[in-house]
């Protein structure tokens, strides 16, 4: 069975202290609702995500990850982070593939596959995200986009580290907008990847791969979407700067 997971993408948001009071009223709120052991991925930016990561050590239910990393291992990348580095501060996790990264910075599937090695290598898990333009669902495109995107950038890995990864389903044209792709949709694409993923790696990798979906997935929304058979939790933007609407998405966690 594919693990559940929450992920809250907080982008370049939140000053210091507005960072530290978020996750204070989070796992406030968690101690007092929550008493499953649920799984939370926090990715705030890198100035926050030493700090971030001792306010929550010692809560096994909350992991800190990174919205991105570089390709390279070390050596003169001005401005790069590596992922030796964001290991080296507790982080578990990094985002990669985020549709902001490919259409604002250009990273293509190529690159996203160095990052993904990158990250393995240094002991920790990629969140590989995948997803469409409106204009290529619109011309039926979608399934040919997501099947690129994982044959490219992630179906380089040994079966072994593909389960290292997860994956996230986030169609652009959803992604804060507060247009959410209706159940159906989320539903058949992620059956769809899930398929994929049989197909390369057998059925058992499948079932045990977590795809999140991610795209305007709010309060009001989450539990419908959680509920899917392929939908194994959500990669939660604007909704996860909330204490008290993310909290309430991780409660929608069937
Ligand atoms: C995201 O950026 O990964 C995301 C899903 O954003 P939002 O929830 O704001 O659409």
């Amino acid at each position: 069975m594919a693990r559940k997971i929450v992920a809250g993408n907080w982008k370049m948001n939140l000053l210091r202290d507005e960072a530290f009071s978020l996750v204070a009223e989070i796992t406030g709120m968690l101690n007092d609702e929550e008493s499953r052991p649920v799984k939370i991925i926090l990715f705030p930016s890198f100035i926050h995500l030493g700090a971030i990561h001792q306010l929550v050590a010692s809560d096994a239910r909350i992991a800190v990850g990174a919205q991105n990393c570089s390709d390279k291992a070390s050596g003169a990348y001005t401005g790069e982070v590596s992922a030796a580095m964001l290991s080296s501060y507790g982080c578990k996790y990094v985002l990669v593939g985020h549709s902001e990264r490919r259409q604002y910075y250009g990273e293509d599937n190529v690159l996203l596959a160095e990052k993904i090695n990158s990250i393995l290598h240094a002991g920790m898990r990629p969140l590989y995200c995948v997803g469409e333009q409106l204009e290529e669902r619109k011309s039926g495109k979608h399934f040919d986009v997501v099947r690129s995107q994982l044959e490219e950038g992630i179906f380089h890995l040994s079966p072994s580290a593909f389960g290292k990864c997860i994956l996230a389903y986030e169609p652009v044209w959803a992604i804060g907008t507060g247009l959410t792709a209706s159940p159906a949709e989320a539903q058949e694409m992620h059956a769809f990847i899930r398929q994929r993923i049989a197909e390369k790696y057998g059925q058992e990798a499948a079932e045990n791969t977590s795809i999140l979906y991610g795209g305007s997935c709010n309060d009001q929304n989450a539990r419908e979407l959680f509920s899917l058979p392929d939908v194994d939790g959500g990669l939660i933007g604007g909704a996860s700067l909330k204490s008290r609407s993310f909290v309430n998405i991780v409660k929608a966690l069937p």
